[in-house]
């Protein structure tokens, strides 16, 4: 059985963990190049997937899938036969979205970085629909964080608009993630995506407690908004 992984290492790491418990003797395949975050010392990814015996295949170009024989073509045109496929499906804005004037270069939508204001005047765009450039050139990831962060930001200049006073609230393009490495076990990193050159980024050594505390996170936020 084969079983292929995108976007994330971690989903492959948190699925083998549940698979090594089974008896089935199959084989997991990550075709992903993975984020940059996942190459850090304490969570070297290719390691981690390599001691779980996941085969790791970042070149892997997905062309085509054929639903009717369970195959996945990679872009040489190779078939490759999967029981299971997890995959996520190319990132693009929403039709509503790309075919407005907002659209830019990218795909999405530029917005200032720190006041998230497109180039027309008062509209703004947040989240995965919004484009950001860093001081690196690169983009700035798309993360539910970025996106929780942006929208405070939004909501704060646009009621400051409201009451006629200039706003000050400025996204600061800091950020975090845990990264889940199965077996109950979670690493985590945050940073400074608009630090100079580059980003700066801190990885806490992965453990029990950091697992435990993603649980709690997410039943709060549960709890809180739904
Ligand atoms: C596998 C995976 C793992 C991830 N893990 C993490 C993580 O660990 N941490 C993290 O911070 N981020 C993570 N992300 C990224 C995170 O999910 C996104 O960055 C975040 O959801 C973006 O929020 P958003 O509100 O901008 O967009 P979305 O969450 O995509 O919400 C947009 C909404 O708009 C709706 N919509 C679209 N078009 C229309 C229309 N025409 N009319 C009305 N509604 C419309 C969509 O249905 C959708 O509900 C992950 C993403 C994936 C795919």
């Amino acid at each position: 059985m084969t079983f292929e992984f995108t976007p994330a290492a971690e989903r492959a790491l948190v699925a083998a963990a549940a698979w090594t418990s089974c008896d089935d003797a199959g084989e997991l395949q990550v075709p992903e190049v993975l984020l940059g975050l996942l190459a850090e010392p304490e969570c070297r990814s290719a390691l981690l997937l390599a001691a779980r015996g996941i085969r790791y295949h970042p070149l892997f170009t997905f062309k085509e899938l054929r639903p009717d024989t369970r195959e996945v073509v990679s872009s040489d045109g190779a078939a490759h036969q999967v029981d299971l496929l997890i995959a996520v499906p190319p990132h693009r804005a929403p039709e509503v979205v790309r075919s407005s004037p907002l659209l830019g270069v990218s795909g999405f939508v530029h917005v200032d970085a720190r006041t998230l204001e497109t180039d027309h005047d008062g509209v703004y765009a947040i989240g995965d629909v919004a484009t950001i450039r860093l001081p690196n050139g690169k983009a700035l990831p798309k993360a539910g964080v970025f996106a929780h962060a942006e929208a405070k930001v939004v909501a704060r200049r646009i009621a400051d608009a409201a009451d006629g006073t200039t706003s000050e609230a400025a996204f600061d393009g800091k950020g975090y993630c845990w990264i889940e490495l199965g077996d109950g076990r979670a690493g985590f990193a945050g940073g400074d995506f608009y630090a100079e050159p580059d980003p700066t980024m801190r990885m806490r050594r992965p453990g029990r407690p950091l697992h435990w505390g993603k649980v709690a996170f997410e039943k709060w936020w549960l709890h809180h908004w739904l």
